[in-house]
C-alpha cells in the first residue's frame, strides 16, 4: 500500500484479467470434449463450471504465464486423445522442449512432493502430445524454482480417462451431479456453500484457555 492506493490490488486485479483473456475457452455445450483440466481436480467444480458458473479466485501467475507461452507460440497447439465413445480429452503443456513437456504452477515456497493434480495434468499432457517425459516446474513469489520429473504412466492416465467418463456422462445427462470431492482444493473453491453449509464465523469458545488455566505447568 503507498499513500492511500493498494497498488498490489491493482497489479492483481490486472493480471487476473489479463490471464482471463488469454484462457483456452472450454464449450459447456460439448460434452465430447472434456478438458484435462476438468478432471485432474475436482468433477464437481468442473460440472458446475460448465452448468452454472460463478467468478472463481485469482487466475494469479500460472494462468498469466500459461496464457503469455501460448500467445507467444512456446506452447504447443492444443491437442485431443480419443477415449472412444465420441469423446476425447483435450489440453496442452505450457511449453515442449526437446520432446519433454513442462507446466508451470505457482507456489508459497519450495513443495517438497508436487500436488497429485499437476501430476495427473501432466501425465495427461504426456498422452495428448505423446510424450514420454514431463516436468512441473513450481515457481515461488521469490523466484525460486523446485521441478519433479515423470514418466508417462498408464495407470494413471486410465484414471484420468475414467473421470473423463464420467464427467462427460453427467454432463450430457444434465440431472445429476457428481459426487462432492472434500479436499484443500473446497477452502478456495467459489461452489463452497452449494456443497457444504453456509460458512459462518464461529465464537471464541475459549477450549484453548480453559485447557491452559487448568495445566499445572505455566
Ligand atoms: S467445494 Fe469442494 S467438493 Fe464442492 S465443488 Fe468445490 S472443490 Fe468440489
Amino acid at each position: 500500500m503507498m499513500g492511500d492506493k493498494d497498488y498490489g490490488r491493482f497489479v492483481r486485479e490486472a493480471m487476473d484479467s489479463i490471464a482471463r483473456e488469454l484462457e483456452v475457452p472450454v464449450d459447456a455445450t460439448d460434452p465430447s470434449r472434456i478438458h484435462a483440466h476438468e478432471v485432474t481436480r475436482c468433477l464437481r467444480r468442473s460440472y458446475y463450471e460448465r452448468d452454472s458458473p460463478l467468478d472463481g479466485p485469482p487466475r494469479g501467475f500460472s494462468g498469466l504465464l500459461a496464457g503469455m507461452l501460448r500467445r507467444l507460440g512456446h506452447a504447443p497447439p492444443e491437442a485431443e486423445y480419443d477415449i472412444g465413445g465420441g469423446r476425447s480429452i483435450v489440453g496442452r503443456a505450457d511449453m515442449v522442449v526437446d520432446d519433454t513437456a513442462i507446466i508451470f504452477r505457482p507456489s508459497d515456497s519450495a513443495p517438497r512432493v508436487p500436488d497429485a493434480g499437476d501430476m495427473l495434468y501432466l501425465n495427461a499432457c504426456l498422452w495428448i502430445h505423446g510424450k514420454a517425459d514431463g516436468v512441473v516446474v513450481y515457481i515461488a513469489g521469490d523466484r525460486s524454482e523446485t521441478s519433479f520429473s515423470l514418466t508417462r504412466d498408464k495407470r494413471m492416465f486410465e484414471e484420468t480417462v475414467r473421470r473423463a467418463r464420467v464427467l462427460g456422462d453427467l454432463l450430457a445427462e444434465g440431472k445429476r451431479l457428481p459426487i462432492i470431492e472434500p479436499s484443500a482444493e473446497c477452502a478456495s473453491c467459489q461452489y463452497y456453500e452449494r456443497c457444504y453449509a453456509k460458512q459462518r464465523m464461529g465464537k471464541p469458545i475459549g477450549l484453548i484457555k480453559d485447557l491452559l488455566g487448568h495445566n499445572p505447568d505455566p
